[in-house]
Parts: structure tokens; sequence; C-alpha cells
């Protein structure tokens, strides 16, 4: 836990967010300024930096996070695919310096970013 970390204090519930999705080691809450109909966010309760700052003592809950997915996004709505996005580090353009994945879907195509 990170006093200051923005993320920290939605886990503690210190600043409320729209909650998805709860267990002993992970939280989903809604964006709170989505760039499509549906976006949202999972991160671990541990907190870690970045994607940069995992090794291989984080294997099980990346992979917990990563099987997480596929139902958080189904009960969200993505009925047709959706996009996940780690932003890490400046260059990554990471703003919050706890890992989240972004998860962001729609009814319609996402523009190509690759
Ligand atoms: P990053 O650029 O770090 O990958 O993305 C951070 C994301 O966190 C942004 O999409 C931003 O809208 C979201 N965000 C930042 N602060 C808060 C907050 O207090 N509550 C919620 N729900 N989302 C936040
Ligand atoms: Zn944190």
């Amino acid at each position: 836990m990170d006093e200051d970390c923005i993320f920290c204090r939605i886990i503690r519930k210190e600043i409320p967010a729209g909650i998805i999705h709860e267990d002993e080691d992970t939280l989903a809450f809604l964006d709170i300024h989505p760039v499509a109909p549906i976006h949202f966010l999972l991160i671990p309760k541990l907190h870690i930096g970045a994607l940069s700052e995992i090794d291989s003592n984080h294997q099980q809950l990346m992979g917990k996070m990563m099987c997480l997915i596929p139902g958080l996004a189904a009960a969200q709505g993505c009925n047709d695919g959706f996009r996940t996005i780690i932003n890490t580090g400046r260059v990554g353009g990471q703003e919050v310096a706890h890992l989240h994945i972004h998860i962001i879907s729609g009814n319609d195509r996402l523009p190509a970013m690759i």
C-alpha cells in the first residue's frame, strides 16, 4: 500500500469509484474519464508502480488478472471484442503510478493504434 497513490486509495475505499469486481488480490472499476462506451481498469491490490517492475514473483498475480479479463469484459457488455492497454512509464504515457490494465470497448471498431 502506498499512502498517496490514488489507486491504493480507491482500494482502501477512501475515494469512491464504480467498482465492478473485487477479490482478495484485484480490483476493477470504471475509468473516471472513459474514452469509449466501455472503459474500466483492472488493478492488483498490491502496489506495483508499473509493468516494468514486474518479476517472476508476480507470475501468479499477473496470470490471475489476465484470466479475469474475459469474464469482466463480457459482464460489461463487450460482445464483439475489446482492447487491453497497459501504459508503462513516462514514455508509455502512464499517468497513475499503480499498475493497471485498461479494458476498452463499445459498439464500433476502435481506431487502429498500430
Ligand atoms: P494511464 O494513463 O496511467 O494509463 O491511465 C490512468 C487512467 O486512470 C486514466 O484513464 C484516468 O482517467 C484514470 N483515473 C485517474 N484517476 C482516477 C480516479 O480517481 N478514479 C478513476 N475511476 N479513474 C481514474
Ligand atoms: Zn498504489
